[in-house]
């Protein structure tokens, strides 16, 4: 049995998106995962933190709003399920609550980082939005992937709470396939991605299903396969049983956790100085409006 990896009271559990805001700036994962840590209250310090934790970009958002759609379609009423209808509905949804800003009174409600910042006007990231949903959500009827994915028999069909977690080792690990199902001997993983995502995580991503599937329900590495559907262009492809090496996640996996754990250990408590800022990446930042402050104050004595 795993025994849980923990900082203090917290349990320490790792993800790859985890693993890229480190890479991206060990401050701006300070932010996430400590100094927001905390959850959301009126009127205390945190309160501007975990609404910039909780900004989203458009093309995330839309990326996730269709997995999001897709998982209903595959595991809850593959019958009668409009495609086009639902994603719709839930962008304006989501658009509609942007708009009135909602995330004011409660921060679980979208915020999106172009309008916050002032980069895009409502109207025209909402029409940008719309283009690009309509446009994947095309890709996905006519690649054939919803008609293929709606003749998997029910019972095939694997359910998993979301997001799904495994261990590498004692590290408590998150994975967010879209849909899994069992197929010709086969246990089968899909992901979506906005034609953005890095090579090497989607390899790192194989990998954590084959961890997955041989912790949950013992199925062999080689008979686990992942698929990736490219939304911009409505390609599906399959990373290859050999490209795939297990050993080589494992040691990335602990080497990236143990440089997160070395930065956050060894003292009470977890101190913002420790995590480096990284300059050039702050016009893409979420935290930029509270890291911005919160230097000037430092450098101001
Ligand atoms: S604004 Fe820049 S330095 Fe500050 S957390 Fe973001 S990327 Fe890091």
């Amino acid at each position: 049995m795993n025994e849980e990896l923990t900082w203090g009271e917290t349990e320490f559990s790792w993800s790859l998106s985890r693993d890229h805001l480190f890479s991206f700036c060990p401050r701006a994962y300070f932010y996430h995962y400590y100094g927001a840590a905390g959850g959301f209250e009126f009127g205390s310090g945190t309160e501007l933190l975990y609404r910039l934790k909780k900004l989203q970009k458009l093309e995330l958002w839309l990326t996730a709003l269709c997995t999001a759609v897709l998982r209903g379609f595959f595991y809850e009423n593959p019958e009668n399920f409009n495609f086009r209808l639902a994603a719709r509905r839930n962008f304006r949804r989501g658009m509609r609550s942007v708009s009135l800003r909602e995330w004011r009174a409660d921060p679980q409600q979208l915020n999106l980082f172009e309008l916050y910042y002032g980069l895009e006007e409502i109207n025209a990231l909402t029409e940008r939005g719309a283009q690009l949903l309509n446009t994947w959500i095309d890709q996905l009827i006519e690649s054939g992937l919803t008609d293929y994915l709606g003749k998997i028999p029910y019972l095939e069909r694997k359910t998993f709470s979301f997001p799904a977690a495994a261990y590498v080792g004692k590290i408590k690990t998150w994975l967010a396939p879209a849909v899994i199902w069992q197929e010709d001997g086969r246990l089968k993983f899909l992901t979506l991605n906005n034609g953005r995502t890095d090579p090497v995580r989607l390899h790192h991503a194989a990998a954590l299903h084959k961890i997955y599937a041989f912790n949950k329900l013992r199925i062999a590495p080689e008979r686990v396969v992942t698929l990736n559907f490219d939304l911009t262009c409505g390609e599906t492809t399959g990373i290859s049983a050999a490209a795939v090496n297990v050993s080589e996640l494992i040691a990335y996996v602990k080497a990236s956790a143990a440089g997160m754990l070395a930065a956050a250990t060894g003292r009470d408590t977890v101190s913002e100085a420790d995590f480096p800022r990284s300059p050039g990446n702050c016009p893409e930042c979420r935290f930029r409006k509270y890291c911005e402050t919160a230097t000037e104050n430092v450098e101001n004595g």
